[in-house]
C-alpha cells in the first residue's frame, strides 16, 4: 500500500521521486514549505492559488515567482497526473484515463447535468473486493491512490470542462474505505482548498468492518452510500465475497451508528440483476430490513460487463420494484447510469497500464 501523506515536509525536497507532492497540502502547509525554501510567507498563498485555482502543473508555470527560484524548483512535483486518453459519450459524460507517476492508469468520469458537474473519482488502482458484477474487481487490486492522485482527478475534470465541479462521488475504481486515510485527506482538501461542499461529496462503500464507524468519527458532513445489493445475507454473499466476513446485521448496525453520530441519512445502493435480486419477495424483504431506518435507496439497473452474464431487468420490472418499496414507505430513486456507451458507467471502470 502506498501512502504519501505521512511523509515529513523536512528533508522531503531533495529529489523529485521522494518528496511529498504539493497537491493535497493546505495553505498553511504550503506556506511552511515556501519558508523552508527561503521564500517569504505570502508566496504560500500564491502557490495555493496557482495549484488549486489556476491549474499549475509545475513551479515553472507560476509566473509570479522569481525566475531564478522557479528554475531551481522545476523538479519539485506538484503531483498532477497526465491525461492519457479522453473519451466523450453521446450524453456528454467524459471519461478520462489518467496516467500516474508509476505508469498505472486510473479512470475518472465527468458527468455534466444542467445545474451540476459531478466527478466520479477512483480511490484505488483496481479493487480487491471482487464483487461478481463489477468490472473493476475482475482486474484485481494494484494499490491505493495517494491523496494528491485523488484530488488531481477533480482538478482535471474541472479544467477540462472549464466549469466548477459541484459534486463528487467516490464511485470510480476501488473501495474507498480500504484507503480511508487518503480518502479523508482528499475530502478535506476538496472541501477546504477547492471549495466543494462536504454535503456534495458521497463516499460509496461495500462495507469494511469497523470502517463506517471510524469514518463517522471524523465528523464530516459527507453522504455515505452503502452498496447493499441484496436483501438477505446468503444472496449478498453470493454477489459480494467480502460479505462472508461481514454479516448484514453488523453492517446495518454500523450504518445506524453513522446516522446517530453524523445526523446524516445513509444511501443504500442496490444494483438490480434480473431474476436474481429484483423479485417482489426481495422488495418486501428489503423494505423490512430498512424499516425505521433513516435512509434512501438508490436502485441501479445493472450495467453489463463482459466477464459475467447477469442481465439488466426490464423497465417494467424496475418500476414494479420501485413501487413496492415506495408502497412500504421506503424513500427510493432509480439511477440509470450515464456514460454507458463509453464504459464509463458504474461498475464498468477497470485498471490498465500504458501499453495494455
Ligand atoms: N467500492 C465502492 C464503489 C464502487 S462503484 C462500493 O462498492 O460502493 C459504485 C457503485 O456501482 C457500487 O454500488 C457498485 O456496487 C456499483 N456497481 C458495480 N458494478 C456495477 C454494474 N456492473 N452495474 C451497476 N452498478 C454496478
Amino acid at each position: 500500500m502506498v501512502s504519501t501523506t505521512n511523509d515529513s515536509l523536512e528533508g522531503a525536497l531533495t529529489t523529485q521521486s521522494t518528496h511529498r507532492p504539493l497537491l493535497g497540502m493546505t495553505q498553511a502547509e504550503l506556506t511552511d514549505w515556501v519558508q523552508t525554501q527561503g521564500q517569504p510567507t505570502y508566496r504560500g498563498k500564491q502557490l495555493h492559488q496557482w495549484i488549486y485555482g489556476k491549474g499549475a502543473r509545475s513551479l515553472a508555470d507560476i509566473t509570479v515567482f522569481p525566475k531564478t527560484w522557479r528554475q531551481t524548483m522545476e523538479q519539485v512535483s506538484v503531483g498532477r497526473s497526465e491525461i492519457h486518453h479522453r473519451s466523450i459519450a453521446p450524453d456528454q459524460t467524459v471519461k478520462f484515463l489518467l496516467r500516474l507517476d508509476d505508469g498505472h492508469i486510473i479512470e475518472a468520469v465527468g458527468i455534466p447535468t444542467e445545474k451540476r458537474l459531478t466527478v466520479c473519482v477512483s480511490s484505488q488502482v483496481g479493487c480487491p473486493m471482487a464483487c461478481d458484477f463489477c468490472a473493476t474487481g475482475k482486474g484485481g487490486f494494484i494499490r491505493n491512490l495517494a491523496t494528491h492522485e485523488i484530488v488531481d482527478q477533480v482538478l482535471t475534470v474541472q479544467e477540462d470542462f472549464a466549469q466548477r465541479v459541484s459534486n463528487i462521488v467516490f464511485m470510480g475504481m476501488g473501495e474507498p474505505l480500504i484507503n480511508a486515510h487518503n480518502v479523508v485527506q482528499a475530502v478535506k482538501c476538496l472541501n477546504q482548498d477547492i471549495g466543494i461542499g462536504q454535503r456534495s461529496i458521497t463516499i460509496s462503500t461495500v462495507g469494511i468492518p469497523g470502517q463506517i464507524r471510524r469514518l463517522a468519527q471524523h465528523n464530516l458532513q459527507v453522504t455515505l452510500a452503502v452498496s447493499l445489493h441484496a436483501s438477505n445475507q446468503p444472496l449478498r454473499t453470493q454477489l459480494i465475497p467480502s460479505a462472508q466476513q461481514y454479516p448484514l446485521k453488523d453492517l446495518l448496525d454500523e450504518c445506524r451508528e453513522y446516522v446517530a453520530i453524523t445526523g446524516r441519512r445513509v444511501t443504500f445502493e442496490y444494483v438490480l440483476l434480473a431474476g436474481l435480486n429484483d423479485c417482489e419477495d426481495h422488495a418486501v424483504e428489503l423494505s423490512q430490513l430498512l424499516r425505521g431506518f433513516q435512509s434512501h435507496v438508490n436502485l441501479i439497473p445493472y450495467n453489463p460487463i463482459d466477464e459475467v452474464d447477469y442481465q439488466r431487468p426490464s423497465r417494467q420490472r424496475v418500476n414494479q420494484f420501485t413501487d413496492s418499496l415506495k408502497a412500504a414507505g421506503v424513500a427510493v430513486t432509480v439511477r440509470y447510469s450515464r456514460g454507458l456507451e463509453k464504459d464509463a458507467a458504474c461498475g464498468q471502470l477497470r485498471a490498465s497500464k500504458v501499453g495494455d
